[in-house]
């Protein structure tokens, strides 16, 4: 086992014990290196969770509580990030009318805002459809995303996005608008031409020309813990695994590892990081 004197964090990961490899992922994690995870609530539809109303989403929010406790066994350290993920539209569309779905949607995201304020989550997440949808479910969905903006504000905590591939340039204007720093608005998968906080894929190739200009980002798997997508994504220890090769083929060093791992996720997310 190897066991870095610094932090590992992986700020975007799944574990799902009901369709996944469940806390096995998060000891592979552990096992890996990694130390902190930020795990990310599922969408409603991979519990089985079809949402009439916004309280249904407690369903999916009280299961990712409970996971966190599991994976808290384990001797990681857990960050839930609780929300409603942007393809819900397309779903709950296919039920009720545009305006009830985006309804539903901000409500269930007024009940994760909810958990942060009892200190049970610490960032929600929010987005817009990264497929291609008509003009007006893309109006309404970044109707729902401006709300989440506002509940962010209002809890002060940071809110991941999961939107289109690109920097999301208007997304800056909505946080300013909102009043939540830019630097708390996190673009999952994201690239470093965003103005919003860039998430990377563990893989990603910028890394360590980023660490060398001391550009703030964060990394993650998007591991999603489903065993019927297992070549879907990339695995639970890919943070530790490309953190470590960086560190130890010299493209980065101890110091970037504390900065990417710790000071940075505790800039964005208000959270405490600490190792030793
Ligand atoms: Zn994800």
């Amino acid at each position: 086992m190897r066991s870095p004197k610094f932090p590992v964090t992986d700020d975007h990961i799944h574990i799902d014990p009901a369709n996944g490899r469940g806390i096995e992922a998060a000891k592979d994690f552990l096992r890996a290196g990694g130390t902190h995870l930020f795990l990310v609530s599922k969408p409603s539809w991979s519990l089985s969770v079809h949402p009439a109303s916004g309280a249904d989403y407690t369903r999916v929010f009280d299961e990712t509580i409970h996971v966190a406790e599991m994976i808290r066994a384990t001797g990681l350290v857990v960050f839930p990030v609780l929300g409603v993920h942007p393809a819900e539209i397309s779903r709950l569309s296919e039920r009720m009318t545009l305006a009830d779905a985006a309804m539903v949607m901000k409500d269930g995201l007024d009940a994760a805002a909810a958990y942060v304020r009892e200190g049970k989550a610490v960032a929600l997440k929010s987005g817009r459809p990264h497929y291609e949808v008509t003009p007006e479910v893309l109006t309404a969905s970044n109707d729902v995303l401006a709300h989440a903006l506002d509940l962010a504000a209002e809890c002060r905590c940071a809110l991941q996005i999961h939107a289109e591939t690109g920097p999301c340039a208007d997304v800056a204007g909505m946080a300013a608008r909102a009043g939540v720093p830019v630097d708390r608005v996190v673009k999952h998968y994201g690239s470093p031409d965003t103005p919003l906080h860039p998430s990377l894929i563990a893989k990603h190739e910028a890394i360590a020309d980023l660490a060398r200009e001391h550009r703030p980002f964060t990394m993650e798997s998007d591991y999603m813990d489903e065993n019927s997508r297992p070549g879907a994504v990339t695995g639970p220890k890919s943070v530790p695994r490309y953190t470590l090769r960086l560190l130890e083929s010299g493209r980065i060093s101890v110091e970037d590892c504390y900065r990417i791992h710790g000071e940075t996720i505790q800039k964005v997310y208000g959270v405490t990081v600490e190792i030793g």
